[in-house]
C-alpha cells in the first residue's frame, strides 16, 4: 500500500533523514521507532506531501505521490495527525469533525452521519462532548478528536504523530485500543512513538530509526526480542508498561 524508496530530507544544508525505504501493507499497523530528533516527524511530514525538501519515492497505492502537495496527498486517503493535534480551539468539537468532513458533507451527507455514529462507538467521549469548545478538553480528548477529525475524511492510511504525548495512562489505553479497531477494518495505520513498548504491543511490524538512518526492521516479535532495541527502547520503561498496563 505504501512504499518508501531511499527517502532523503533536509532542513536548508542538513540532511535529516538520510535515505531510508520502508512499506506498510493494507490493514497492516507499522510502527517508526526512535529516540528525540531521529527524524521521525520530519518522516510524517515528508509522507503527509508537508513542504519539505526531499528526494526519492513515495509510492501509494501503486501511484508515485513523491512530488503531490499535502491536499492531494490528503485527497487520495492518507492523512497525518500531527503531534500537537491541530485542532481548532475556538471551535466546538462537532465543528472540528465538520471540518474534516467538509468536502463529503455536500455530497454524501449521510454517509458522514453514519461515520460519526462509527466514531462516537470508537470514542464514546466525543459524542459527550460535542456542542463544547475544543480548547477546553483535555489533552487526551483533543487527541481523540483529532484522530476523529482524520477519520471523518475516510483515510486508507492513518499517520499517528506521538499519539501518547502528554496523556494520562488511561486515556492512553483508550487510544491504542482504538487503533486495533480501526486495522479491523482495514485502516493502515503508520505510527511514530517514543513510549515503544506500547508501541510495539499493538504493532505488526516495526522499524527503528537512528539518526537520520533505519536500523533495524522486523516484526512486533523481532523487534521486541532484538537486544538492541531491549537495551536502547524497552530497558528502561518498564513504568510505561504498568503505566499503561
Ligand atoms: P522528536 O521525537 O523529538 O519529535 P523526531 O525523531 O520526530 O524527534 P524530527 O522532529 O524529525 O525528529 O527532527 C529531526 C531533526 O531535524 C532534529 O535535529 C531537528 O532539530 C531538526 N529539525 C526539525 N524541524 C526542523 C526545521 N523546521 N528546521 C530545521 N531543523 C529542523
Amino acid at each position: 500500500m505504501l512504499r518508501v524508496d531511499d527517502l532523503h530530507v533536509s532542513y536548508g544544508v542538513l540532511e535529516v533523514v538520510k535515505g531510508i525505504s520502508f512499506t506498510a501493507g493494507k490493514a497492516e499497523i507499522v510502527t517508526i521507532l526512535g529516540s528525540n530528533g531521529a527524524g521521525k516527524t520530519t518522516t510524517l511530514r515528508s509522507l503527509s506531501g508537508l513542504r519539505v525538501h526531499k528526494r526519492g519515492r513515495i509510492e501509494f497505492m501503486g501511484e508515485d505521490i513523491s512530488r503531490l502537495a499535502a491536499h492531494q496527498v490528503m485527497a487520495r486517503g492518507l492523512c497525518l495527525v500531527r503531534e500537537g493535534r491541530q485542532l481548532f480551539p475556538d471551535h466546538t468539537v462537532l465543528e472540528n469533525l465538520e471540518l474534516g468532513a467538509f468536502q463529503r458533507l455536500r455530497s454524501a451527507p449521510a454517509a458522514v452521519k453514519a461515520d460519526y455514529d462509527d466514531i462516537f462507538a470508537l470514542f464514546p467521549r466525543i459524542k459527550e462532548r460535542l456542542s463544547q469548545k475544543a480548547g477546553l478538553l483535555s489533552g487526551g480528548e483533543q487527541q481523540m478528536v483529532a484522530i476523529a477529525r482524520a477519520l471523518v475524511g475516510r483515510p486508507r492510511l492513518l499517520m499517528l504523530d506521538e499519539p501518547s504525548l502528554g496523556l494520562a495512562p488511561k486515556l492512553v489505553r483508550s487510544i491504542f485500543d482504538a487503533f486495533g479497531r480501526l486495522r479491523e477494518r482495514g485502516i493502515t495505520l503508520l505510527l511514530v512513538e517514543q513510549m515503544a513498548r506500547l508501541a510495539l504491543r499493538i504493532c505488526d511490524r516495526a522499524y527503528v530509526l537512528e539518526g537520520g538512518r533505519l536500523t533495524m526492521q522486523g516484526t512486533r516479535d523481532q523487534i521486541m526480542q532484538d537486544p538492541r532495541v531491549v537495551e536502547a527502547y524497552l530497558g528502561r520503561s518498564d513504568h510505561e508498561a504498568s503505566d499503561a498496563g
